[in-house]
């Protein structure tokens, strides 16, 4: 059976750490400040939003939701965006997507302050992680994978890795993530012609199209590590991921599970990036008041 790659471990150790950074912000009078806004009621939203919440106020973080009315116009939304943008309490600041129709995400990408923007949504945050640039953040769910990788001491230098999956919020910016840890990448979507062929070459297989159980066993080669970023339901209601569990366990050499992988760590690296906005704005203020610190 494949070692389990435990997503509690990894986001209590990192809960650890974060919180004694906290501690000696707060020494210095400072207190990182999230603000979470949401836009009318989405019940998907509300149990991610309660457990960043609990996350984040554990490890010191004062933390804040903004329930803003479900038909408000997409200018009092921008208006409030520049409100947080400009409030020196919040160091950052995440926007439970889907946003409602009216407000376009095209639009507010560009308004969001990307020195805030601790899940990526601001261009500038993915322009730095597409060309591999430091001090961007990258979006909670790849950084989760990351620092699973990490914590458990796997390498991705020169290992092949496949991620089923290219979208904005996990796919693409992980594969660019492994890239810059100088990984080979191949990167598979819908339109690949031969899934299992080119997964079955992975020494680190990523998982994250969104499809219930859908690789097997026959598509993972002895050994691989495979991470598993989906969240599915089944017939029956169960959570499940993208990869057959049961079935595949047997052939890798590690694995994460679902539910207590990848999905237990999001929250944890929100509240990093979180306390990262925040170092990075203090020191800008020390600069600013005294420019030889
Ligand atoms: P998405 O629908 O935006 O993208 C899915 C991608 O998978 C697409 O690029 C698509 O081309 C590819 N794909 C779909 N079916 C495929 C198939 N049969 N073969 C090959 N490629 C296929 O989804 P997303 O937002 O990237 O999320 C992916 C999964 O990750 C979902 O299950 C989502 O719930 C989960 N997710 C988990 C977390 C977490 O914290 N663990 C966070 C975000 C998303």
């Amino acid at each position: 059976m494949a070692t389990l790659l435990k997503g509690k471990e990894v986001a209590e150790a990192l809960k650890q750490k974060l919180t004694v950074e906290v501690e000696n912000l707060k020494q210095k009078g400072i207190t990182p400040g999230l603000s979470i806004v949401i836009v009318g009621d989405r019940a998907d939203s509300a149990a991610y939003i309660k457990g960043a919440v609990k996350r984040c106020t554990e490890i010191g973080i004062d933390c804040r939701v903004e329930e803003l009315p479900g038909d408000m116009s997409q200018k009092d939304f921008i208006d409030d965006l520049h409100r947080l943008n400009n409030d020196p309490a919040v160091n950052g600041i995440l926007i439970m997507r889907p946003l409602p129709s009216q407000i376009s995400e095209n639009a507010v990408k560009y308004e969001i302050s990307p020195e805030k923007d601790v899940d990526c949504m601001s261009p500038v945050n993915v322009s730095k992680i597409m060309s591999g640039e430091d001090g961007g953040f990258a979006p909670c769910t790849p950084s989760a994978v990351m620092e699973i990788l990490h914590h458990y001491g796997i390498e991705p230098e020169g290992k092949r890795v496949v991620v089923i999956g290219r979208s904005m919020v996990v796919g693409r910016p992980l594969s660019m993530m492994l890239l810059k840890e100088h990984a080979t990448i191949t990167v598979c979507h819908t339109k690949t012609r031969d899934l299992a062929e080119e997964t079955r070459r992975a020494e680190i297989l990523v998982a994250a199209a969104g499809k219930a159980r859908m690789v097997k066993k026959d598509m993972v080669s002895k050994d691989a590590i495979v991470i598993d970023v989906g969240i599915n339901f089944d017939e029956d209601g169960k959570m499940c991921g993208d990869v057959d569990f049961d079935e595949v366990n047997p052939v890798a050499g590690m694995i994460t599970p679902v539910p207590g992988g990848v999905g237990a760590v999001t929250s944890t690296i929100l509240a990093k990036h979180v306390i990262e906005a925040c170092k990075v704005s203090s020191l800008k203020t020390m600069k600013f008041m005294c420019p030889k610190y």
